[in-house]
């Protein structure tokens, strides 16, 4: 018996009765529901298009969640014995799930150039952190969890859970966060956050799973998956675009057809790509 899985179904039905169905972000009323999973119900809000699962956890207990509860199978949240980094290491982390090659791919087709300064938002155990400087770039990392944080010490990277430690590097080159997004209560807050630290000429740049309606009509059962427990929040271009401020803004995939037209994109208008892959891919261009 999952208990924490019991406890998670539980919580929806109990809170469904009592709970407002206002955005967590805009605080909005207005919505539409989108999916549903037993008790709990994926509404889209229809102020500022954030895609969130309704009843929801407060912040605190989010927070307490991923400290203490959350697991995810393979390197995400299982952090490696010393012979298992030692191969990590030597292999450069290629073909691992962790390999961060298409990313620096992304930075080379934008012309971000060697000696930039890179911050990974949600660094997790110091991975990116490592495979940017590989690469040649300076990078330095920000992870809540203290655990995974102070095991980056191990690839002798920085990665630091203190914002203020952040604040004194900035601003940043790249502000860049790989599947972090959908974690957080209020993805806004954190994008305005990361807009704070950026450069001018700069960029930010975040992956996460795809909540467009192009995705959801692809390939239904696949977006039926990628919300829940784990995943509170779900954003789309709709979300983006508000958030963000055009014109410099790029949303797609992070696949080869992309990555080729982002050769040509003139980073002065905004620009489309692929919005049906299960992964969205966002840039944004600080004037
Ligand atoms: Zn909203």
């Amino acid at each position: 018996m999952d208990w924490q899985k019991l406890r998670y179904g539980l919580s929806g039905l109990l809170r469904r009765g009592s709970q407002k169905r206002s955005c967590p972000s805009c605080g909005s009323q207005e919505c539409r529901r989108v999916d549903r999973k037993g008790f709990h119900d994926l509404l889209c809000c229809n102020g500022c298009e954030l895609l969130y699962r309704w009843p929801y956890e407060t912040p605190e207990e989010m927070a307490l969640f991923y400290q203490r509860c959350y697991q995810q199978a393979g390197l995400t949240t299982d952090l490696p014995d010393a012979a298992a980094l030692e191969r990590l290491i030597a292999s450069g982390f290629r073909g691992s799930a962790k390999d961060f090659s298409h990313v620096i791919q992304l930075l080379k087709v934008l012309t971000v150039p060697s000696g930039a300064r890179i911050l990974d938002f949600g660094a997790n155990w110091g991975y990116g952190v490592w495979q940017f400087q590989q690469a040649g770039f300076s990078a330095t990392g920000y992870e809540l969890s203290n655990p995974r944080a102070s095991y980056s010490k191990n690839l002798g990277v920085e990665v630091f859970t203190d914002w203020s430690k952040i604040e004194d590097r900035a601003p940043f080159d790249v502000v860049f966060s790989s599947h972090v997004l959908e974690h957080t209560p209020d993805p806004a807050l954190a994008l305005r956050q990361q807009l704070e630290i950026v450069s001018p000429g700069g960029w930010l740049i975040a992956f996460f799973p795809n909540g467009s309606n192009a995705f959801q009509r692809a390939d239904p059962a696949a977006f039926h998956r990628l919300w829940g427990r784990v995943h509170p929040v779900m954003l789309n271009e709709n979300f983006i675009r508000k958030i963000l401020p055009e014109p410099t803004l790029a949303i797609g995939a992070c696949c080869s057809e992309d990555i080729e037209g982002l050769k040509y994109w003139d980073h002065e208008t905004t620009w489309i790509g692929t919005l049906n892959a299960s992964e969205m891919l966002v840039l944004w261009s600080h004037p």
